[in-house]
């Protein structure tokens, strides 16, 4: 129906088609406000009411105690970078970066403008180094690592032991996709265009103790705490945005959860990883499969890479689209968020066994 495509984006990435509808019939006429989302006061009741939802929901979701607060914020991702180390750490304090990859990597260097940083360990794109072999600071502020790579396709399976310390967690492509024993953590936070919603809103799920300590120098905008006593209000929110959020978490929520929604997850990765695997070796997946992302799956033809760009055409006419991998790493990438029909990860997969016996 719509004419829709497969759509493989890695963000802004494909959205459940029923949201897409439900947020049309509502575009004009939101509830019979006669106003669009769009187009009302972030401060009258209707708007209320869709923020209060959407956060009580998510809370359900993912089950987040008492003692934390969610905001929904703007600045992308990228601004919790500089948020982190401006509210948890004074300049001279140590933190700790595992980097797995790009993501984790920017976080890092961001946060070495504002305070002393140690790289407790190092992946290489391919795998996640053992948090056993961490090389985590005695007095560190806090530990941050990123829980999904979206360029290298490389996921931790599990919660990182970090003896006590305050775990930080960038979840920008696999949130939601998945439960989280949030009580493990200081923030978790992610921009929602990946796995929730559209662009412009991220969300940051922070433990109220660690609320309340930004430097004084800081911008007002990038203190947690203005935007904690302000219900994510202290400027006009992305409106819109979080609207469509709350109708992902209202769809989650009814076709069973997170336990429900990882179970799917992992068919259609499954699929997608059988297809490299039982192809000879005409496919690679780069990443150990211990590791392998849930969300973001890349792949190369190792023997012959002049076809990645036959593969990535072909398949566009065939239906499934931005399958090309990330510009600083080339071949394909399969990004296969909650919103991706296992339809599409068995049309792909068929797409691949068939140009895979016409190439080889
Ligand atoms: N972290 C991860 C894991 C990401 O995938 C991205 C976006 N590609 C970012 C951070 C940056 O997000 P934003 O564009 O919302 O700043």
């Amino acid at each position: 129906p719509h004419g829709r495509v497969f759509n493989f984006s890695a963000g802004p990435a494909i959205l459940p088609v029923d949201v897409l509808e439900r947020a049309q019939a509502d575009l004009v006429n939101w509830q019979g406000s006669g106003m669009s989302i769009m187009e009302m006061s972030h401060r009258g009741k209707e708007f209320e009411s869709v923020i209060q939802k959407a956060e009580a929901d998510l809370r359900a979701l993912l089950n987040i105690p008492a003692n934390y607060k969610v905001l929904f914020l703007q600045g992308g991702a990228s601004t919790q970078f500089s948020m982190i180390p401006l509210n948890l750490a004074k300049a001279g304090d140590t933190v700790d970066y595992v980097v797995t990859g790009a993501w984790s990597k920017k976080a890092m260097e961001e946060a070495k403008k504002y305070c002393n940083v140690n790289v407790a360990a190092k992946g290489d794109n391919k795998s996640v180094p053992d948090p056993a072999t961490w090389k985590l600071s005695a007095d560190s502020r806090y530990v941050h690592y990123c829980d999904n790579e979206t360029i290298g396709g490389v996921e931790f399976k599990s919660t990182p032991d970090v003896g006590g310390r305050i775990l930080i967690s960038d979840m920008s492509s696999n949130f939601i996709s998945k439960p989280v024993d949030v009580s493990k953590y200081g923030v978790i936070y992610a921009g929602a265009q990946k796995n929730v919603g559209p662009a412009g809103v991220t969300i940051v799920i922070i433990r109220e103790d660690l609320v309340g300590h930004v430097r004084p120098e800081a911008p007002t905008m990038l203190d947690y705490k203005i935007h904690v006593e302000n219900d994510s209000m202290y400027n006009t929110p992305p409106c819109w945005s979080i609207y469509i959020c709350g109708l992902v978490f209202e769809k989650l929520l009814k076709a069973g959860g997170l336990e429900a929604q990882l179970e799917l997850n992992e068919k259609k990765a499954a699929i997608l990883y059988d297809a490299i695997a039982s192809s000879n070796g005409f496919y690679n997946s780069p990443v150990d499969p211990a590791v392998r992302s849930l969300m973001n799956v890349p792949f190369t033809i190792p023997s012959q890479p002049d076809l990645e760009k036959a593969f990535i055409k072909e398949a566009e006419k065939a239906g499934m689209l931005q399958l090309k991998g990330h510009r600083s790493v080339g071949g394909m990438r399969a990004s296969i968020y909650n919103a991706m029909p296992i339809e599409g990860v068995q049309q792909l997969a068929t797409f691949m066994k068939e140009f895979a016996a016409k190439h080889a």
